[in-house]
């Protein structure tokens, strides 16, 4: 595993245990020697997560839009910075330069990055793990909400593999590198 993105709130919450969570991800990609790809900026949970990498010798980069990339919001330093039009340019860059996407608690942002990523999965269009880190309980409502899209018949239970959900950092590190290829099916390939 060479890259691993991370989506989480440009806020902190107000808990201290998300801060704390977003430094212990952040440091164990410099340990692991792992690198960061995140949405570039220095506010919240996310510089959080890029100043702990960094400070434990991680690789990071940021991916920012033209439209974020004012000066008191975006990190000024990382050493790889990358302006991309806009959010889509800014997804599809995340998507294609990582191995799996870490969800550390976030918001309507970090929400819509997980389950966009997880639906590409569900796609093929790519084949990579999505991993939520359920600090505090922070998503047991989504995932719960991901049950009864199973068992009303809206999500098959071959894509319900694509996301998973996990209670530390280390575990998220863990599954991504424990993602097996080929194990979400093309959905063309099996409709009528
Ligand atoms: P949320 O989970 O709603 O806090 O949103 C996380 C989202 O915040 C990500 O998609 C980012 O695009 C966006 N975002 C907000 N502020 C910034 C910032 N300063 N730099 C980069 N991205 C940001």
């Amino acid at each position: 595993m060479t890259r691993v993105c991370v989506f989480c709130g440009s806020s902190r919450g107000n808990r201290l245990v998300y801060a704390d969570t977003a430094r212990e991800l952040g440091r164990l990609l410099g340990e692991r020697g792992i690198g960061l790809v995140y949405g570039g900026g220095r506010v919240g949970l996310m510089g959080i997560v890029a100043d702990a990498a960094l400070e434990s010798g991680a690789e990071v980069t940021g991916i920012i839009t033209e439209q974020l990339n004012i000066a008191e919001r975006a990190h000024t330093g990382v050493a790889a910075m990358h302006v991309e039009r806009g959010m889509h340019e800014r997804k599809a860059k995340m998507a294609q330069m990582s191995d799996g996407f870490i969800a550390l608690p976030g918001g309507f942002g970090t929400l819509e990055e997980l389950l966009e990523m997880t639906t590409w999965t569900q796609l093929t269009i790519h084949d990579k793990p999505c991993i939520a880190v359920n600090v505090d309980g922070y998503y047991d409502a989504l995932f719960a909400q991901f049950e009864r899209g199973l068992q009303d018949g809206f999500i098959r239970a071959e894509h319900r593999i694509a996301v998973s959900q996990v209670a530390t950092p280390a575990a998220a590190l863990d599954a991504i590198a424990a993602w097996k290829t080929g194990m979400v099916k093309n959905p063309f390939a099996v409709l009528p």
